[in-house]
């Protein structure tokens, strides 16, 4: 499947500039074009991949290159005065090369959070493609002015877009390195898990390795459909190559012919599709909540069977509740990995969402409460003051 990506704000052009990088390093041709969009100019400056004629500098009447901070209201108004230039960026390319526009954005902040649901807003309204959205959740830790922020910008994005891809930071930090390295680990996860889904659909890479059942843009736009929240799970596991079967067996770790039997791989395929449900997810949800479902199962052509996929759709179709699962296969031959990815969507119990709603009330009702104190604070100097003369 073929994408427009527009990167909005700081995580959203530094996922951008990692679809970029996963995309020419394995010739999967999922980006049709890129564009980074921000009000900060030394972040799109740090780019490296996104080509420097799609990087759009907005806002420079208002915060001068300085970026948007925390708030939302300054990345909203630059999107709108500076809607033109970014609209001039994304003109490059012709519409009919891609299937979808994907606006990613980390939607704790400022720009991204503020900017990236208006300008789905203004792509709704020129193209016929279909708008999707790429959330990030900041982690619970970032506290409540960035909880409030996402709160307030999912719900505005979830408006303006037909799908919303949920992307829960929380649910991936690893503990103890550095916030730079922390976020470069998450994002190669959210790369590595979209990258697998828009992959699947751009079918013309595989060349003569045709899948089994194939799944084409069509299949995941129609899953996505025309509104709501999607949660996406992954699993792999790296399976036996010849030669390290025939090591095994030299070592005396297999005494079988050392080939697969079809049962192993069917085995395989509908235990990494549970581990794919049931695992981490990238929004944590309630799985029988789902509207419809794709499961997709990547790997060498041996490790994939009809059998597997059927069974394991089978299975997603009992766990989710919903009669709409799409399935198929794509054969990878060079890999070593067979990957399962489960997209779940128009998802409607979303806990995070509520918990992150709840954390913006408590947020907007401590501002409130300081607000009242330092008025009264004010009031008591002054009061003081007059007391004194
Ligand atoms: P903006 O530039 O004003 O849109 O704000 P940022 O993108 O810098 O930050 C918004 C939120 O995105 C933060 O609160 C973090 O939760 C998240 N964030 C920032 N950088 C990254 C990143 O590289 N990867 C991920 N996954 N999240 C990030």
């Amino acid at each position: 499947m073929k994408l427009a990506m527009i990167g909005f704000g700081q995580a959203g052009g530094k996922i951008t500039d990692r679809f970029l990088e996963y995309d020419s390093t394995r010739g999967t041709g999922i980006i049709g074009h890129a564009v980074a969009v921000n009000t900060a100019k030394a972040d799109l400056m740090g780019l490296d991949y996104v080509p420097n004629e799609n990087r759009v500098l907005i806002g420079q009447s208002v915060v001068k290159g300085h970026g948007a901070g925390t708030e939302p209201e300054l990345g909203e108004r630059c999107a709108r005065e500076d809607m033109e230039e970014i609209q001039s960026a994304i003109d490059q390319m012709t519409s009919s090369e891609i299937d979808a526009f994907l606006i990613v954005a980390g939607l704790g902040g400022g720009t991204g959070s503020g900017g990236a649901p208006v300008l789905a807003e203004h792509l709704q309204r020129l193209y016929v493609e279909p708008v999707y959205g790429l959330g990030v959740l900041p982690a619970r830790d970032e506290g409540g002015i960035y909880n409030r922020n996402a709160a307030r910008s999912f719900q505005e994005f979830v408006k303006n877009v037909d799908n919303l891809l949920g992307f829960d930071n929380d649910a991936f930090k690893t503990g103890g390195e550095s916030l730079g390295e922390g976020y470069s680990e998450i994002n190669s996860q959210i790369v590595t898990r979209f990258g697998a889904l828009f992959s699947a659909g751009e079918v013309e890479a595989l060349g003569d390795d045709v899948a089994e059942s194939v799944v084409d843009a069509s299949e995941i736009i129609n899953t996505l459909g025309e509104e709501g929240i999607s949660s996406v799970g992954y699993a792999s596991e790296e399976i036996e190559t010849e030669e390290k079967g025939l090591l095994g067996r030299l070592r005396g770790g297999n005494d079988d012919n050392g080939l697969e039997s079809s049962g192993d791989a069917t085995n395989r395929i509908t235990s990494l599709v549970r581990r794919a449900t049931l695992g981490k997810l990238t929004l944590q949800c309630e799985v029988d909540s789902t509207e419809r479902a794709l499961l997709l199962v990547s790997g060498p052509p041996d490790a994939l069977n009809r059998k597997g996929i059927d069974k394991a759709r089978k299975w997603l179709e009992q766990k989710t509740g919903c009669m709409e699962v799409r399935a198929g296969d794509y054969p990878l031959p060079n890999e070593d990995r067979v990957a399962a990815i489960v997209v779940l969507s128009g998802v409607t119990e979303v806990p995070r969402v509520k918990e992150m709603q709840r954390l913006a009330i408590e947020a907007e009702e401590n501002v409130e409460q300081l607000q009242a104190e330092s008025k009264e604070d004010l009031e008591n100097l002054i009061e003081y003051g007059d007391d004194e003369e």
